[in-house]
């Protein structure tokens, strides 16, 4: 009886196209013509049978070569293993061993599903740990397929049940694989990923076609006859394909719909897992039970991980969102909601709150002598000592813009405020920062207000401070200039 299935994948790499095109017809011709030849074909007829995969899982890893990994190298291992598992079926012939040849070629053919399943639903841009979480889930997955694939071919005086749950099994995986690849492709949104999308999907259509063919309407045909000439045709498709295909434009995609694809991807082999161990049910319950563990655990397992790592990106853009680029301390924005909220604060619990205002003096001068670059370094230097003086846990150092910096020092009494905001003068000009500034380094002009218990109006805080940053320019710069009692009027 001729055994089968389903038939495999792999992909290619494609920098030989115009050779490849040419070889690919000639095999299929040769193939025709030893067909020909009738029953006595066998022999010859298996050289093709393993040849075609062998050459598109070939051009599948040449492809990998050129254009990463993801996707076509698994494509490229899913070919090699039906090759093997063409392999293992000739052996069985030549050995006679029937029974336990034709049941490694089926699991061997079987198997073949598995990378591909992986490529399809392991997002590539995922970290490495949850790809590993992906990978054992796929690994189990195998197993599983191995288990079915044992417990079917060995079902004694029941062959034909047993046929028919292969064929069920290779039915399945095949048609999830051809609408798993449609799917990705819909929602595809990278040019090189939905170019070997494009080719998976056409190569699975394919060869789940001619399985279900062989499997349902041949499956008496011994080989050596024309039906195997049909098993060339995914292969050499996907040989032409890895080989080089054509670029077409990726459509426009729904953005949405995009991100359900992807989100839910990775649902597509714990779901799996379920399914193949679901049907069997009534041969091994321990091991559907075990099937269904490991579908729901790695599942929760991968969530949890890629939860994780989302609430770690969520840091990272709140920091990138509340800090200044150049000098690392907090943004205008930060400092606008914060100054909002302390504000508040200091007019609920009836608390003093101050501002200072500190703005590097002559430094349009300096960007001139010494370039924007410097300068820029002489920000960052700026910002490290003002936070180096403000308390942690209560200041808040903001680049307020330019070069401007605002510090925000909530519970803070005149009597703190003051010799804080002189410590942050003196901790500029102490680095002896060079500059072409009249007194040859750099300094600041540091504006103080103060806001009394009770009082609820930034905009006056700012005023003030700004205001008193204005008189510390005029009194000569590298001085601190306090405005409390206009603050206090004005409020
Ligand atoms: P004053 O003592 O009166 O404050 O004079 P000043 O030169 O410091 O003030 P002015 O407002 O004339 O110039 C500010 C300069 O700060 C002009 C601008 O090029 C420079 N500046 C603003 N942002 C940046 C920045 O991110 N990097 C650099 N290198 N320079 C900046
Ligand atoms: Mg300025
Ligand atoms: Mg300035």
């Amino acid at each position: 009886m001729k055994v089968d299935t389903g038939l495999l994948s792999a992909g290619g790499e494609g920098a030989t196209a115009r050779f490849v095109a040419p070889a690919a017809l000639l095999v299929f011709a040769v193939h025709g013509l030893v067909l020909l030849a009738g029953p006595g074909a066998a022999p010859g007829t298996f050289v093709f049978l393993i040849g075609t995969p062998v050459m598109a899982g070939i051009l599948c890893m040449l492809r990998a070569k050129r254009d990463g990994w993801e996707g076509w190298l698994p494509l490229a291992f899913a070919m090699l293993l039906w090759a093997a598992g063409m392999a293992a079926t000739v052996l069985g012939l030549m050995a006679l061993e029937v029974e336990s040849e034709l049941s490694l070629s089926m699991l061997l053919y079987v198997l073949y599903g598995v990378p591909i399943i992986f490529a399809l639903t392991s997002p590539a841009e995922e970290a490495w740990y949850v790809r590993v979480v992906d990978a054992l889930l796929a690994a189990a997955l195998g197993y599983v397929f191995f288990r079915y694939v044992s417990i079917m071919s060995t079902m004694t005086g029941t062959a034909v049940a047993g046929s028919v749950a292969l064929r069920l099994m290779f039915d399945i995986e095949n048609i999830y694989i051809l609408v798993f690849a449609a799917i990705r492709l819909a929602a595809c949104t990278d040019a090189a990923q939905s170019r070997f999308l494009r080719v998976l999907t056409v190569y699975a259509g394919l060869y789940m076609l001619v399985a279900a063919y062989i499997n349902h309407v041949e499956s008496d045909t011994e080989f050596g006859h024309w039906p195997d000439l049909l098993v060339d045709l995914p292969f050499l498709f996907l040989a032409l394909a890895a080989a080089g295909s054509p670029r077409f434009p990726v459509p426009a995609v729904s953005r949405r719909f995009a991100l359900v694809v992807k989100a839910g991807s990775p649902l597509m082999i714990p779901v799996t897992l379920l399914t193949v161990s679901a049907l069997l049910v009534s041969h091994d319950v321990p091991l559907v039970l075990t099937g269904a563990f490991f579908a729901t655990a790695g599942y929760g397992v991968r969530s949890v991980l890629v939860q994780l790592r989302s609430y770690d990106e969520q840091d990272r853009l709140t920091h990138l969102s509340h800090n200044d680029a150049l000098t690392g301390v907090a943004n205008r924005r930060l400092f606008d909601e914060v100054l909002q909220r302390e504000v508040l604060r200091a007019q609920r619990d009836r608390t003093p709150l101050a501002l200072l205002m500190i703005d590097i003096d002559h430094f349009k001068l300096l960007n001139d002598h010494l370039g924007h670059p410097v300068g820029d370094v002489r920000l960052r230097s700026v910002a490290s000592a003002l936070q180096a003086c403000a308390r942690s846990g209560s200041d808040l150092v903001a680049r307020y813009g330019g070069e401007e910096f605002a510090v925000i020092l909530p519970r803070t009494e005149a009597s703190q405020s003051v010799p804080l905001a002189e410590r942050m003068r003196a901790a500029v000009e102490d680095m002896h920062l060079a500059s072409p500034a009249p007194s040859g380094r750099v300094t600041v002009s540091i504006g103080l207000a103060q806001l009394m218990p009770g009082s609820a109006d930034a905009q006056a805080l700012i005023d003030g401070a700004d205001r008193a940053l204005y008189e510390a320019k005029r009194g000569g710069r590298n001085r601190v200039g306090r405005e409390m009692e206009r603050v206090l009027e004005a409020v």
